[in-house]
């Protein structure tokens, strides 16, 4: 025996004999484990239980034949281990069975978690499953491969919720409201036009990026039939799918092996999977999963003793801490790797510390460099660690590789997120030039930008365009459609509302940086004036097929848009330098006119200068451009790579609310 086991041997003597609480000054002094072995690792012959609980006096095991129902079969004691942990190792094969860990503090018995580090549950995550990983393989996962992807701005992302994409009676699908329907080909809407993962390659995304997929709390999954819908950021297990979205969340198998499923498909069309990940708060604060282990420890705290709030939802996590810190990278690692997962959406990322997100970064690099990270760059309340710490927007040039999303273009071009009644830059306000400047050059530093008059921001925030989040919508608030009909001019007319949103999307897709959709929004939909709708049901949330057929013209768009930027890597620009060499604003003297050249085949373009020009006007302007056989490939509403027309003239006419785009060979 080592001095060290030793050690830990009599000490565990010593205390087990006291039965006392071990009691630190700080969290701060919490002992580390440093292992990767937490909570369970199973083999046929044994499984071997450890569990992070520092401050219990004592820790029970509990076993169960069942992941919901009866009482334990056998409830074990496990013994004090190093570094703050608990050990027990039952030398039978357990797979099937379920547990839970309860632990005793000060005497009193605490309620039982699964755990947090818990990979495969029963019913609503209650319990822990043993399972044997092996049989959650699809066949041919292990020739699973990442699409290809050379810069973080040749992504382009698509958000969407698992069960607004295939749950409308008109989807095709089969597997409503589940994983599997993401692997569901040949399927159409009512009009015969292509639905799901087979629209989804006809539209030409890159990425898929679900909202939250993991085990979260909202809706029952023991009572599936009452369709209760819930956006899902209501985290409860982190490493664990969520089970309304199996074929069969009593099974702990079903939800990983269809989950792995949806992944396999989404590969093999050429797509990618990102993650929405909620780290920032748990959906119970006292009786959390995380709290049951060591109360208290994974949270904030406010210096009056109440849990700090940053996420409004209650609570919110200490990233900060050695042990949370440890959970969040080994638990992206994990999706990672055991699910293929390519890249991670931190929700309210601002409530997170620089450090971790950069250790995140660095974890992430060791399996793939090509996985993305990006997060929402501020907090939803006030955080009681100091702001200069955490992953908040301004502080995004500390943060390696990892992207913020620019609420500076989205209400530049749609209006406010908050009053729903002010309209953008696409639908004729004044003003607004710098801040949609600033998208254009992707957040960096442009000599040719006035930072000072940007609507949220007053300086560039990161250090290359890979760094920034393009978007006009997204879940949150209103969607484009509802958003644009609210706020619009008195006088506006429908065919203009759509003149808007075209527009709004041109601005992001020829932007740099890298350009986000909301599902469905390529299909003009529309949540009927709702906002914020987390809790709404299918009705107001689900994608209507139909509209593919009925708004052809807005699918048609964006799938030019799309076209666009993968043809033409002049829009893909991967540095702030090269944006500062070949990216130049012309001065057309003309309000709510924005203008650029990206010039000299910039990136690789076959294109050697393309002319952008975005009239937010809802009137036609007359502008001058420079002389040149220029080709017209999008115009009043049109895109056509082919050409729509030479232009010779150095007088040109922007038709209203809309985008010209012109080039020379
Ligand atoms: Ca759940």
């Amino acid at each position: 025996m080592k001095i060290h086991s030793l050690y830990m041997f009599l000490f565990s003597v010593l205390l087990s004999a006291c039965n006392t609480t071990p009691k630190y000054a700080t969290f701060d002094e919490y002992p580390v484990y440093d292992g990767n072995d937490l909570e369970l690792t199973y083999f046929p012959q044994s499984s071997a239980f450890r569990v992070w609980a520092p401050t219990a006096s004592e820790v029970k095991l509990l076993l169960y034949d069942n992941g919901t129902e009866g009482g334990a079969y056998k409830t074990l004691d496990m013994n004090r281990s190093d570094q703050g942990t608990w050990t027990l190792t039952v030398n039978e094969n357990l797979k099937g069975k379920f547990y839970t860990f309860q632990i005793k503090i000060n005497e009193e018995w605490m309620d039982e978690t699964p755990g947090m580090w818990v990979k495969a549950t029963g019913v609503n995550g209650k319990r822990a499953a043993i399972i044997d990983f092996a049989e959650t393989n699809p066949e041919g996962w292990e020739n699973d491969k990442r699409p290809m992807l050379e810069n973080f701005t040749d992504i382009m992302l698509y958000e969407v919720h698992v069960r607004d994409f295939s749950v409308s009676p008109n989807s095709g699908m089969k597997n409503k409201g589940k994983f599997l329907a993401f692997t569901e080909r040949g399927t159409k809407n009512s009009a015969g036009e292509a639905t799901g993962i087979d629209h989804l390659k006809e539209l030409g995304v890159t990425h898929v990026h679900l909202l939250p997929s993991f085990d979260f709390a909202s809706v029952d999954e023991t009572k599936l039939k009452e369709n209760k819908y819930n956006w899902g950021y209501d985290p409860v297990n982190y490493n664990v799918p969520e089970g309304s979205y199996s074929t069969n969340p009593y099974d702990p198998v079903v939800r990983i092996r269809e989950f792995k499923q949806m992944v396999q498909s989404l590969h093999q069309s050429g797509i990618r999977v990102i993650m929405d990940v909620v780290y920032n708060h748990t959906a119970a604060s006292e009786n959390s999963h995380l709290n049951l282990l060591a109360p208290g420890y994974f949270y904030r705290i406010n210096a009056d003793s109440t849990w700090s709030n940053a996420s409004g939802c209650g609570n919110e996590t200490a990233s900060e801490r050695a042990m949370m810190r440890k959970f969040m990278i080994e638990s992206v690692v994990y999706w990672a790797t055991e699910y293929h997962v390519d890249g991670f959406r931190f929700d309210l990322m601002g409530i997170h510390d620089i450090e971790t997100m950069n250790e995140i970064r660095a974890a992430l690099d060791k399996i793939d460099p090509s996985i993305f990270v990006y997060g929402e760059g501020w907090t939803a309340a006030p955080s009681p660690l100091a702001e200069e710490k955490r992953a908040v927007k301004k502080n995004a040039k500390m943060l390696d590789n990892i992207a913020v999303f620019s609420d500076d273009i989205r209400d530049a071009l749609k209006g406010s997120w908050m009053h729903a009644e002010i309209p953008g830059f696409v639908s004729g306000t004044d003003s607004l030039e710098e801040s949609v400047k600033f998208g254009i050059v992707g957040g960096t530093q442009h000599p040719q930008v006035d930072y000072k008059k940007l609507i949220y921001s007053k300086a560039p925030y990161v250090n290359n365009p890979t760094q920034i989040i393009n978007y006009v919508s997204c879940h949150d608030d209103m969607c484009l459609v509802d958003k644009l009909k609210e706020s619009k001019p008195a006088d506006a007319t429908d065919e203009e509302l759509i003149r808007f949103n075209k527009l709004a999307q041109t601005i992001v897709y020829t932007s740099q940086g890298v350009p986000f959709i909301y599902a469905g929004e390529e299909l003009y939909r529309n949540k009927k004036g709702m906002h914020n709708t987390y809790q709404s049901p299918d009705s107001i949330n689900q994608i209507d097929w139909n509209f593919k057929t009925t708004h052809k013209d807005i699918f048609d768009y964006y799938k030019g848009l799309i076209t666009l930027r993968k043809n033409h890597a002049a829009f893909r620009i991967p540095t702030q330098e090269m944006i500062q060499k070949h990216l130049k604003f012309l001065d057309l003297l003309t309000p709510n006119v924005i203008s650029y050249i990206l010039s000299d085949h910039v990136n690789g373009d076959v294109w050697k200068d393309i002319l952008v020009i975005y009239n937010g006007n809802r009137k036609a302007v007359t502008v001058q451009i420079p002389e040149g056989d220029w080709n017209l490939v999008c115009h009043d509403g049109v895109i056509n790579l082919s050409g729509i027309s030479v232009v010779n003239s150095t007088t040109f006419v922007v038709a209203p609310s809309s985008c010209s785009i012109l080039y020379v060979k």
